[in-house]
């Protein structure tokens, strides 16, 4: 069954210009995308999207991090979106994700790893109305 997932283009990926095959990876894995942004996230907006982690020693550092320049914002929809995007973009660390994934291609240690993916269906529609509202998603299929 279709669902959605919610993908980042992160600042290191951004600045490194992989933006455009990174997208065009997601169309290749069979992605529809249904919304895309580009924007810099302020502090606040990056901590609220990441709370769940905020008692974590990295907290600091990742919401920093996610605020020091433009990310790309897609909201994705494919049959079994949330584990397959998972699955294209690699283990967490770079240095440990499989060849050929987005994290291995792309990024450069733990905290600068160059996507984000959704956990779970349900995890992957709140983040996507954290930043998106309904009226600014399309549908094809
Ligand atoms: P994932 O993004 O694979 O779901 P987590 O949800 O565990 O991973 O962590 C969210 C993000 O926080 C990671 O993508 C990474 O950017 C950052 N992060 C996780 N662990 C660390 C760490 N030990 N040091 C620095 N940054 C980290
Ligand atoms: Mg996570």
């Amino acid at each position: 069954m279709n669902n959605r997932t919610f993908a980042i283009i992160k600042p290191d990926a951004y600045k490194k210009g992989a933006s455009g095959k990174i997208i065009d990876r997601i169309i290749e894995e069979g992605f529809e995308i249904m919304g895309m942004k580009s924007i810099v996230l302020t502090k606040e907006k990056a901590e609220g999207f990441y709370e769940i982690h905020k008692d974590k020693s990295f907290f600091n550092e990742l919401t920093e991090f996610m605020s020091s320049g433009k990310c790309v914002l897609l909201a994705l929809k494919r049959d079994n979106a949330v584990n397959k995007w998972r699955e294209v973009i690699g283990s967490t660390n770079p240095d440990e994700a499989d060849s050929g994934t987005i994290r291995k291609l792309f990024g450069s240690n733990t905290g600068n790893n160059a996507v984000h993916g959704s956990d779970s269906k349900e995890n992957g529609n709140i983040e996507i109305l954290y930043f998106f509202s309904e009226n600014e998603l399309f549908e094809e299929n």
